[in-house]
């Protein structure tokens, strides 16, 4: 059987299935558990698991969390702990890079971006069908390229990370800061008078879209992740005003969709197991 893990900065999410046949799914809020201690209690219960493919809000290399600005961390080596304490095989990859999988094989596309607005901001890139990831596999950390300062830091330890202005955690700093009875949300932002957060947050998502176009120039480029979908007015709101932020040669024939995928990191880690490169 084939366990895959979603590993978010607020859910920890879980699949378990046997060839094509769903068995079992369950979650939990990422606070109350460690991912690796989540693991074993599943791994107690299913004993017929072979394969853990794990996405991860976080930096991670050859099988190591390296790290994670918004989740607590309780195994590092978590690959060599669970292949040499369990009889399975593990994959981690960053949960943006198992999101990229999953759209690009549901829009066949071998240039594909996936820009998502959860917790943080993150991108996933498939470019010429190979997973773009540098020589470190931290390519494309879009969430904390320097954008504007604020007056807060970012869990990277800067000040200045595009995900201070547009992710839930900017929604909830920058209601804190300005002191708005408002729940952290952008749908209940925009209902206020007073759209200034909203603002804030529009532009520096046009600003991140853009730049991963054009840096990019994918063929696909696809949003998702909670406030997406809780927001379907952001997909108008960049196509109408993208031109004013990518370059127009990058911007030629693209498709800018929302994600169709119900949990796109989660079905990619399911396809980890068959992903070599
Ligand atoms: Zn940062």
């Amino acid at each position: 059987m084939n366990l895959a893990i979603d590993v978010g900065g607020s859910n920890l999410r879980a699949q378990i299935w046997d060839g094509n046949i769903h068995i079992d799914s369950m979650s939990t809020k990422s606070k109350n558990i460690g991912v690796a201690a989540w693991i074993e209690s599943i791994l107690s219960k299913h004993k017929r698991i072979t394969t853990i493919g794990i996405a991860y809000a976080g930096q991670v290399e050859d099988g190591s969390i390296i790290s994670a600005p918004n989740l607590n961390i309780d195994k590092k080596d978590i690959k060599k702990f669970f292949e040499s304490n369990y009889d399975v095989t593990l994959k981690i990859e960053n949960d943006l890079t198992c999101a990229v999988m999953a759209e690009a094989k549901y829009h066949n596309s071998k240039n594909i971006c996936a820009l998502y607005l959860g917790t943080g901001l993150g991108l996933g890139v498939v470019e010429s069908g190979k997973i773009l990831r540098g020589s470190h596999n931290i390519a494309a950390e879009l969430g904390h390229i320097p954008y504007k300062e604020s007056p807060f830091k970012c869990g990277c330890g800067r000040s200045n990370c595009i995900e201070l202005f547009a992710s839930g955690i900017a929604l909830r700093k920058w209601i804190q800061h300005y002191a708005i009875n408002c729940e952290p949300k952008l749908s209940e932002l925009k209902k206020i008078s007073d759209n200034k957060i909203a603002d804030i947050f529009e532009e520096a998502l046009l600003y991140a879209v853009g730049t991963a176009i054009t840096l990019f120039n994918p063929d696909v480029l696809v949003l998702g992740g909670g406030i997406v979908s809780a927001n379907p007015y952001l997909l108008e709101m960049i196509t109408e005003n993208i031109d004013k932020h990518a370059l127009p040669q990058a911007l030629k024939d693209i498709e800018i969709c929302t994600s169709n995928i119900d949990g796109a990191p989660l079905q990619g880690a399911l396809l980890l197991k068959d992903y070599n490169d």
